[in-house]
């Protein structure tokens, strides 16, 4: 199984527009984060978790050219706006990709790309071809590929992150309900996100995503869903070597 990282940004990026902070004019390739997003290659398929909005941009820069399957986590602008671009794999590959989620936030999504469901449009494949699969928080499959679904808080809001085989992916959380922890078990890695030094209302900050890695012990955890509070170089020196930063085009392989 490969991971691609093909963000690691909050919902602003970094840089953020007009900011002359340190991070948002670092020269460092490490301090540009687009939208979050991660790109899972396993034995039999290409999975993409949520659609940002900088997914075209990604797809283009990690030499990325299909995606099979799409999970969301939630239907927050950040992690959805790109989904319009699976046009071109649609046509390019004449294919229709599967989309999952949970009922809340298909429907958001759904009354946010209203056009998508238009007859016309869809006969003219100028709309993304995807079919609608609801998930519930227990394991399903795409073809052979396990997933289970982790339900999390993200404020009040319950959204989804989703283990693959040893790897989890968690983004936008702020708690993470005690019966969850037993899918936390014998990762070898853990994507997770940490916002920003101070706490805030709906994402865990730095301190609480550490705490969580520690609890869990991963092999190795990366942080993701980053502000230009937190500049690579400078956070990755003072944290141990198996709790980092992430950064966009990331690639992490896992044994199957
Ligand atoms: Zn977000
Ligand atoms: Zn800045
Ligand atoms: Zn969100």
């Amino acid at each position: 199984m490969k991971i691609t990282v093909l963000g690691s940004g909050t919902s602003q990026g970094v840089p953020v527009i007009g900011c002359k902070c340190k991070t948002c004019t670092s020269e460092n390739i490490k301090d540009k984060r687009l939208r979050a997003s991660v790109y899972v290659e396993t034995g039999d398929s290409k999975i993409l978790i949520d659609t940002s909005i900088d997914f075209r941009r990604q797809m283009l820069d990690n030499n990325k050219t299909d995606v099979d399957a799409v999970l969301f986590t939630h239907h927050h602008a950040d992690h959805i706006f790109g989904m319009d671009d699976l046009r071109q794999i649609n046509q390019r590959l004449n294919k229709y990709i599967d989309v999952y989620g949970r009922k809340d936030t298909l429907d958001e999504i759904l009354k946010t790309f209203r056009y998508i469901t238009d007859k016309e449009l869809i006969m003219h494949k100028c709309v993304p071809l995807i079919n609608l699969k609801i998930i519930e928080n227990k394991k399903f499959y795409f073809r052979k590929t396990g997933i289970t679904p982790v339900e999390v808080l993200h404020g009040r809001i319950k959204i989804f992150g989703y283990r693959i085989g040893n790897f989890a992916y968690l983004t936008d959380c702020s708690f993470i309900p005690e019966e969850e922890y037993v899918k936390f078990d014998n990762l070898d890695l853990l994507i997770i996100n940490a916002l920003r030094l101070r706490p805030h209302p709906t994402h865990f900050n730095l301190e609480q995503a550490v705490g969580i890695a520690e609890l869990f012990k991963p092999k190795q955890t990366y942080l993701t869903h980053i502000t230009h509070d937190l500049m690579h170089n400078e956070i990755n020196s003072e944290l141990p070597e198996n709790i980092q930063l992430a950064y966009d085009g990331l690639e992490i392989s896992l044994k199957d």
